[in-house]
């Protein structure tokens, strides 16, 4: 079993929840880490974490939408490690609201972030992965690609990033890369605990409701994610592409 052992790998937004899930994962599996985010220092802590139980990973700091940050970060990590034969486009941002009062700002900024963003970081990825014929692009969908009340903008973003995934896969699969999509239900992070303060609630008492309504009686966390990446991104899961798994405890099931 091979695995992730010695390959490299970026995970963007990396510096919390399920990025940081997934590069501490990756790490263990025998991987060298790029833990990229907005805030070098808050990327910086999860190296340290990473780091201090023999794991190898450095920071890098970049704003996914931005081509020659992107560009940057990507020599960065080459530069350090040699090559990078592993993407995980994570990054993400929510700016909810109902379609009737959604700002264009909220509109673009979503976009941008998720779309744009894995966009740049799969183009960018790839000239790597095609020069050594080998490749593993893991992308953050979403159960909201369904279609979720007050989030047209985010449901939008994580349905088209099923679509980038499907067509990444048959572009560069001749090369030896896979492409794949993750789509999470309820995990508990950062983002999950701000949309429990919007919308009046606590993250316990989400974690409670979401629980009661699975057919696995129990909220998500990262590690549930990291588990499904760490299966993509394995050297074994090469015949594995173009696919979307629903990580969400069995939400979709009647
Ligand atoms: P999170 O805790 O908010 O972490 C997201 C990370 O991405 C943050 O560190 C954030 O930095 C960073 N980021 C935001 N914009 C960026 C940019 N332009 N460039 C680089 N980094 C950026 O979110 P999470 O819950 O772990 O979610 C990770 C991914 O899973 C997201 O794509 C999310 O949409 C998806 N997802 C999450 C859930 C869930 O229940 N948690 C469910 C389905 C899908 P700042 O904090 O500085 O903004």
């Amino acid at each position: 079993m091979t695995g992730v052992k010695d390959h490299v790998a970026l995970i963007t937004g990396g510096a919390q929840g399920i990025g940081a899930g997934i590069a501490a994962r990756f790490a263990a599996d025998g991987a060298k880490v790029g833990v990229l985010d907005l805030n070098k220092d808050a990327a910086q802590a999860t190296v340290d974490q990473i780091t201090g139980i023999g794991g190898t990973a450095i920071a890098l700091s970049a704003d996914v939408s931005q081509r020659d940050q992107v560009q940057a970060a990507v020599d960065e990590l080459v530069g350090e490690y040699g090559s990078l034969s592993i993407l995980v486009n994570n990054a993400g941002v929510l700016r909810d609201n109902l379609l009737f009062k959604m700002t264009d700002d909220d509109w673009t900024m979503v976009m941008d972030v998720h779309l744009r963003g894995a966009f740049l970081c799969s183009q960018i990825a790839q000239k790597h992965m095609v020069a050594q014929k080998y490749g593993r692009i893991i992308s953050m969908s979403s159960t909201s690609a369904r279609g979720n009340r007050g989030q047209i903008n985010y449901s939008t973003a994580k349905a088209g990033l099923q679509g980038l995934t499907k067509t990444l896969a048959i572009e560069l699969g001749p090369f030896g890369i896979t492409a794949n999509a993750i789509a999470p239900g309820f995990i508990e992070t950062a983002m999950t605990k701000a949309t429990a303060e919007r919308i009046g609630t606590t993250i316990e008492q989400m974690r409670e409701g979401a629980a009661a309504a699975l057919p696995v009686r129990r909220g998500g966390v990262p590690a549930d994610i990291a588990n499904t990446a760490a299966f993509f991104a394995g050297e074994e899961a090469g015949y594995v592409t173009g696919q979307v798994i629903y990580v969400d405890g069995g939400s979709g099931l009647h």
